[in-house]
């Protein structure tokens, strides 16, 4: 164990300590955050809990550099600490995915889709206006020479998963830049089995014909077959770009492997580090070499100057990923969604698709008579932590919604086995079937609900059974 408990409580007591020295407000809600993540059944499909170490090494003066540019190509002096930084952690994450190149700077998740966006537009759109202009400097550049250069980076095709089968608002929906930056065409999932048709797909992008198709989803309990999507992509002349953000830990972990490891298949991969990959919170970009100068210019195309102390968290959380006990982890995280999702269906609740083949579940409420914001708030009063999310063809619409979105990394990663989900499972169903809605003086509303006496309060106690057998950084005391 790298870091013991009665070395954690010292360093954090002190740690806390100074931040109450200076903002006593700061650090009482650093202390109080952790009694809550301790306190709640963290089913939240994107988050996780990081390690210690991989928290610690964010509190350091790295955060204090400026580092625009790439490994030994700066724009500022004295940057040798964080080029080997940024280079550990890239030659972690090629290895661990197999990957020609990672760029490890982006700050999140959407950065990082943003850098992957720049590259193909970069790459692939011909500028006749660029070409024209090679010879000057762009100080000579004309005012309809800019306007020449605008219109032919704008109005590219884009396709994505639709948002009610579980794609993101990144890739080019309204609400988001990638929105306003394509035009876009959404692929859903067959209305029978609520898989992704990759016929439909074929057929409408051949029509539509993307510069750009985008698989990866935050929401859709399925795999995807990544060799298919290539295929598609081939065939229309696209570039595929895939959107690992929810699975890089799967992927990772080696559950995905095959025509479902996204890393031999897309042109450019975009991801978080912080979901079901276990680490800080940021994002990167893997891709072959054909993208890789293209995608080094994320940073200052789209990004201001990497974050140091980050980069460095996300070399440590990569390092460990490369450990067999994170394959191990990886496959537990499947194994305990098919748990919930067996235990759910088995007590009744239905499943969008069925069930799940990856970390996530989605669980449809409306033969319950809920919708999602219900559900979730009733959920949330027995000490279950969801969040309501649409269906496809969500009668409710994507504020109310008609169902929940549940994942296994967080409650894997405290520990949590098969028959701990069984359990949860359980714990979900009582508490959904025990809740009504209730109207308002206007009618039925889709906010207000009602649980039968006494259940969140049951439920709670048992839930914290299940968490104080599984603690979260065991032998941690701040006090
Ligand atoms: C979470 C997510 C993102 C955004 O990540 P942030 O770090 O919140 O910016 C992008 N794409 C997908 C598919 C996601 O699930």
């Amino acid at each position: 164990m790298p870091v013991t408990p009665a070395q954690a409580s010292t360093i954090y007591r002190q740690i806390l300590d100074v931040i109450a020295s200076v903002e006593p407000r700061i650090a009482a809600a650093t202390a109080q955050e952790l009694a809550d993540q301790r306190a709640s059944l963290k089913l939240i499909a994107s988050e996780n809990y990081a390690s210690l170490p991989t928290l610690l090494t964010m509190g350091t003066w790295l955060s204090d550099k400026y580092a625009e540019g790439t490994i030994g190509h700066r724009f500022y002096a004295g940057c040798r600490n964080i080029d080997t930084v940024e280079a550990v952690a890239a030659e972690h994450a090629e290895a661990l995915f197999g990957a020609d190149h990672a760029y490890v700077q982006p700050h999140s998740g959407i950065d990082a889709n943003l850098v992957a966006y720049w590259a193909i537009l970069s790459q692939r759109v011909e500028s006749p206006t660029l070409k024209r202009l090679e010879a000057k400097t762009v100080n000579d550049l004309s005012e309809a020479d800019w306007e020449a250069l605008r219109h032919e980076f704008n109005q590219q095709r884009v396709m994505g998963m639709s948002l009610d089968a579980g794609g993101h608002l990144t890739h080019g929906f309204r609400h988001n830049i990638s929105g306003k930056m394509f035009q876009q065409k959404a692929y859903g999932t067959s209305a029978d089995s609520g898989l992704v048709d990759y016929d439909a797909l074929r057929a409408t992008a051949k029509e539509f014909r993307p510069l750009i198709i985008v698989a990866g989803y935050s929401a859709y309990p399925r795999r995807i077959n990544f060799a298919k999507m290539r295929e598609i992509a081939d065939e229309v002349g696209a570039t595929l770009f895939v959107d690992m953000a929810h699975f890089a830990g799967l992927v990772a972990g080696k559950v995905f492997t095959g025509d479902e490891n996204p890393v031999p298949f897309a042109h450019i991969v975009a991801s978080t580090t912080h979901k079901s990959l276990r680490g800080p919170r940021g994002g990167f970009v893997l891709t072959s070499h054909e993208y890789a100068d293209a995608v080094d210019h994320g940073c200052p195309m789209v990004l201001g100057g990497p974050l140091g102390h980050v980069m460095a968290a996300k070399a440590v959380a990569f390092a460990e990923a490369r450990q067999p006990e994170f394959v191990t982890y990886a496959h537990q995280v499947a194994a305990n969604a098919q748990a919930l999702a067996t235990g759910l269906t088995s007590r009744g609740l239905k499943l969008i698709t069925g069930g799940t083949d990856n970390h996530l579940a989605l669980i449809d409420v409306t033969d319950l008579g809920l919708t999602g914001r219900q559900a979730e708030s009733a959920l949330l009063d027995a000490g279950i932590v969801t969040n309501r999310n649409s269906i496809p063809r969500d009668p409710n619409g994507a504020w109310y919604t008609s169902g929940i979105r549940i994942g296994t990394p967080a409650l894997t990663t405290r520990g949590f086995t098969e028959s701990d989900f069984d359990e949860v499972a359980d714990l979900i169903a009582t508490v959904l079937k025990a809740t009504s809605p209730t109207g308002t003086a206007k009618g039925a509303s889709k906010a207000k609900y009602e649980i039968v006496d006494g259940v969140a309060a049951g439920v709670k106690a048992r839930a914290a059974e299940l968490l104080n057998a599984n603690p979260l950084y065991p032998g941690l005391d701040l006090n």
